[in-house]
């Protein structure tokens, strides 16, 4: 197929300082819990990238000192010249493309606890270091030799970058996770000498790093600088108006300007939250100001948005993190005229959570991210099948839909069978809920996929027995009937199941999305599954006009989702709504009109009044089928929720672990069925 010459544009090449980008499409750093440890799985990552079209790929945040040590998290390292291999691995891995590769050279100041090095941090001026556990830790501040020192550092890492074969070298100020932003914000920079004060003198640190860099690296490699437009904190901090100032103040300074919010839940937000483009208001008044390339993110997976952000002049290039992770042959899926094809990114924020929690990345709609190294897997590729089968699916959930989508890729005859009248199965239930309405995507990009292979046929309303199972006597059935929530308060907290009074109204997810409702105005809500659904079930039924109290054991409603840059905004728009949270309590009985509560500290009982009961607690695989077809003796095999219940993204991760393993002779529980990276001794 041939590109719509409408997108045209997106394929026009762009000159970055002393390089060209082949066409528009700008991969932005982005972090991916792989990093020093994972040094060649990242490698491969990036390099996909390359292979899919992005004509630049760049690292996540290099820590450029030993100073900057963000440990726990797992970023890349440049604090020595034993770290130029790694990196330039990755850079060979994006060359191979013909791909430009961009390092983000990083300096994190307060945000950098050294917990490995155990370093004083440093920061624009003295604080108490910001972390997620809100370390017993405070940063010291500059003095005149220290910056001098960071500035020699800065300008080494940017050297060591050119050696190891990179050809952007990133200033980074943005995410509040740059020294230079930090410089740059009246709420971090308190100083009085001539750092600090007026705008101009909180930008000197970063013109001079601006110019250290070009002058030691500028001669072969694009400078970007990419920066914070606002830290929404009002005029206490950094508003698109004193950013703009500063860019104008330095606007062709850098070779490029690559534009994000800050913090990283401003710049990252999910779907739930916001829409395509949602940083445009922030960005739009940037290109007046400069002649030099303007790159902007908000989740864009529509060729048309890009074409219409580039001709609208916000900006030059489409900058992309999830949407690059998400389908990271998305620039060659434009140049091909295969739209359809594009997996697009439902902004689920799952990535990120891997960054949080410092394990490879991974991505509910492309389930080959951080796998193409490990196990070989490729976004678009699979190898055909060894002989002729036919396998069953039964169950067209994300498990079941990607299992028999893949299957289906490598030639084998596929039956997929679901009892439902409408594929899907949890993501078309849960794409109802407030704000999931995007997640819809992993059905839908899978069901076009399947469209296009004759050897696949999906049945719909076919609730499999074991006996319809034996008739159709297929080779090989794979069982993916996901997971039902339970209605006895066990999860977490309780773990003695509890059989309610048959008077009571109690309800699970599962009711609310099949279209059930409470019975009584006043509602307690026990969430101890701590991610999303428990927040989103409160917020459908406080706007269908329900007086809904949260109840959780933790601190905060849905504690998880701080891993998923959601929490805040999820308990903001709870109050909003009129929610009531009831922190640090569990529920440990349901009675007619109310249910006792116990303290998740003391032990202590109360009751709390309610009409109705809807349990958030945790899942227990629908699982009879897969247990009665391995009693007959026949060839079944259960993934997903049917499995162990967990996120959409592991139970597409599953479906498509099964196809790509069907055929191959079964490993050895001691096996590892994976390759990792094991650190040489010194
Ligand atoms: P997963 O997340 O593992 O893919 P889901 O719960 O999303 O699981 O999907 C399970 C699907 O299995 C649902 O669409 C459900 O209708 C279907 N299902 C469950 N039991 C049967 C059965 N016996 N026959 C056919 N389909 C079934
Ligand atoms: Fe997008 Fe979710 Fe994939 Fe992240 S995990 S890239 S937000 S689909």
């Amino acid at each position: 197929m041939t590109r719509d010459p409408r997108y045209d544009i997106l394929f026009e090449p762009v000159r970055i300082g002393p390089v060209v980008a082949r066409n528009r499409f700008y991969q932005v750093p982005h972090c991916n819990g792989m990093g020093y440890r994972d040094a060649s799985a990242l490698a491969a990552m990036r390099g996909m990238k390359a292979e899919g079209g992005w004509a630049v790929v760049c690292t996540e945040m290099v820590e450029i000192h030993h100073t900057a040590d963000v440990s726990p998290y797992v970023e890349l390292r440049l604090w020595s010249d034993h770290d130029i291999p790694m990196l330039a691995r990755i850079a060979e891995k994006v060359h191979e493309h013909g791909s430009l590769a961009g390092i983000e050279l990083c300096h994190s100041g307060y945000t950098a606890n050294n917990l490995w090095t155990r370093e004083v941090p440093m920061a624009a001026s003295p604080m108490p270091t910001a972390s997620y556990f809100n370390d017993p830790i405070q940063a010291r501040g500059m003095d005149k030799e220290d910056i001098r020192n960071l500035r020699r550092a800065h300008r080494k890492a940017a050297l060591r970058s050119k050696q190891a074969g990179f050809d952007l070298v990133y200033v980074y100020a943005g995410h509040g996770l740059g020294i230079f932003q930090h410089f740059l914000s009246r709420a971090t920079n308190f100083r009085t000498d001539e750092y600090g004060g007026s705008l101009e003198n909180r930008a000197r640190l970063l013109r001079e790093v601006i110019e250290d860099t070009k002058d030691a690296v500028g001669d072969t490699c694009a400078v970007p600088v990419r920066i914070a437009m606002s830290e929404f904190i009002g005029s206490a901090g950094l508003e698109p108006a004193e950013v703009e100032d500063a860019i104008a103040m330095m606007a062709e300074l850098p070779d490029l300007w690559d534009l994000s919010l800050s913090d990283w839940s401003k710049d990252s937000q999910t779907s739930r939250f916001s829409e395509e483009g949602f940083q445009e208001p922030y960005i739009k008044g940037v290109k007046k100001l400069t002649t030099k390339p303007v790159v902007g993110v908000g989740r864009y997976t529509s060729p048309d948005t890009m074409v219409r952000v580039i001709k609208q002049g916000i900006m030059d290039m489409i900058g992309a993190a999830r949407p690059s992770i998400a389908d990271p042959y998305l620039p060659n899926k434009i140049r091909d005229g295969r739209l359809e094809d594009i997996r697009e990114c439902i902004g689920c924020n799952v990535c990120v959570t891997h960054d949080y929690t410092m394990t490879p990345l991974r991505c509910t709609q492309n389930p080959s991210m951080g796998e193409e190294w490990r196990r070989g897997w490729h976004p678009e590729l699979i190898r055909p099948k060894e002989e002729d089968r036919h396998i069953l699916v039964v169950g067209a959930g994300p498990s079941g839909l990607e299992a028999a989508r893949a299957l289906g890729q490598r030639g084998y005859q596929v039956t997929l069978a679901d009892k439902a009248s409408q594929p899907g199965g949890r993501v078309t239930r849960e794409s109802r809920l407030p704000g999931l309405a995007a997640w819809a995507r992993v059905r839908d990009w899978r069901l076009l996929q399947l469209d296009k292979l004759p050897n696949v046929s999906l049945y719909l309303e076919s609730e499999m027995t074991p006996e319809t199972v034996a008739e159709l006597g297929a080779d090989q059935v794979l069982v993916t009937t996901g997971a039902k929530w339970l209605r006895d308060l066990t999860g977490r907290h309780v773990v003695v199941p509890f059989h309610h009074p048959e008077a009571c109204d109690v309800l699970t997810p599962d009711d609310l999305m099949a279209g059930r409702r409470p019975k009584a105005k006043d509602v307690v809500l026990f969430d101890d599954d701590h991610y999303y659904m428990g927040g989103v079930c409160a917020e459908l039924l406080a706007k269908d006009g329900h007086q809904v109290t949260l109840v959780t054991p933790a601190a905060v409603a849905s504690s998880f989702t701080k891993a998923s840059l959601e929490q805040k905004a999820i308990q903001a728009r709870l109050l909003k709504a009129g929610v009531k949270i009831l922190a640090n309590h569990a529920v440990v009985a349901i009675a007619e009109g109310h249910v006792t509560l116990e303290c998740a500290y003391t032990g202590e009982a109360s009751p709390l009044a309610a009409g109705s009961v809807v349990l958030v607690t945790a899942r227990r695989p629908v699982d009879g089928l897969w247990q009665a077809l391995a009693a007959a003796g026949l060839p079944a095999t259960r993934a997903g929720d049917c499995l162990a219940p967990g996120t959409i993204a592991a139970a597409v991760h599953a479906g498509r672990r099964f196809a790509e393993e069907f055929g191959r002779p079964a490993l050895d529980f001691l096996e590892i069925p994976f390759k990792r990276e094991v650190t040489a001794l010194s």
